[in-house]
């Protein structure tokens, strides 16, 4: 498949899930993910009109980086190292991945020198998988309150990744429950200002994500292809 088919199947299909569950197709927006393409494909994937890109690692995002500033907006969605962070801050626009304190201490005090502000998800492993990264949902809280005297952090919304399921209906709990921790996190007005993100839904399973709120879909493989080393 082309990429220009590509994109044109996903809009069909998110289109579908937004009608389905009567969502405004406008409020859904898409990262394209690039870690298994080259650059030559990101550069095209951005000049069609992808240009909000994610990567997972530093080391394999700079020379997109470097070639293609901001002419994208930058995402960066993979376990992220504290000793990574002064590459990542200042170059990424948002970061999908926070999930501990020290983490969102290394980002504030990078922020602060450099005097901006840096958008952050709170990544929250609502399935319990132990081999995703994120905070356990009951600690989702008391970690919100702890990033108040953080200033330079803005949280945007939640992140999470579903496990990968052979039928995709399966994974509507764990996108159901970043939801509602959203809500209730609103709820309880533990931050200045409401989150409205949800950053949910991968190639395997995005329409489902879709229908249960997600407002940032990282779509990877069934977007932008994936191709061999
Ligand atoms: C790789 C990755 C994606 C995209 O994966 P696809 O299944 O190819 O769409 C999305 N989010 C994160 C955090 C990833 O690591």
């Amino acid at each position: 498949m082309s990429l220009q088919q590509r994109m044109q199947n996903v809009e069909q299909r998110i289109r579908a899930a937004c009608a389905r569950s009567g969502r405004q197709r406008n409020s859904v927006k898409v990262a394209a993910v690039t870690k298994y393409v080259s650059l030559d494909t990101t550069i095209r994937a951005v000049e069609a009109g992808l240009t909000n890109v994610g990567e997972n690692r530093w080391q394999d995002a700079q020379p997109k980086w470097e070639a293609i500033g901001s002419k994208a907006s930058w995402h960066f969605l993979g376990h992220l190292q504290t000793n990574k962070v002064k590459e990542v801050v200042g170059r990424f626009d948002y970061i999908h991945s926070l999930d501990r304190l020290s983490l969102a201490k290394e980002l504030h005090k990078k922020a602060d020198a450099l005097d901006i502000s840096v958008n952050c998800f709170i990544q929250v492993n609502v399935s319990g998988e132990e081999s995703k990264f994120g905070l356990p949902p009951g600690e989702l809280f008391s970690f919100a309150e702890q990033l108040r005297t953080l200033d330079r952090i803005h949280v945007a919304g939640l992140m999470t990744m579903a496990p990968y399921e052979s039928e995709p209906e399966a994974t509507r709990p764990v996108f159901a429950g970043l939801r509602s921790l959203r809500d209730e996190l609103n709820e309880r007005k533990i931050l200045a200002a409401p989150v409205t993100e949800l950053s949910m839904g991968m190639s395997n399973d995005f329409e489902v994500a879709v229908e249960e709120g997600a407002t940032w879909l990282r779509l990877g493989t069934v977007l932008v292809g994936k191709e061999e080393e």
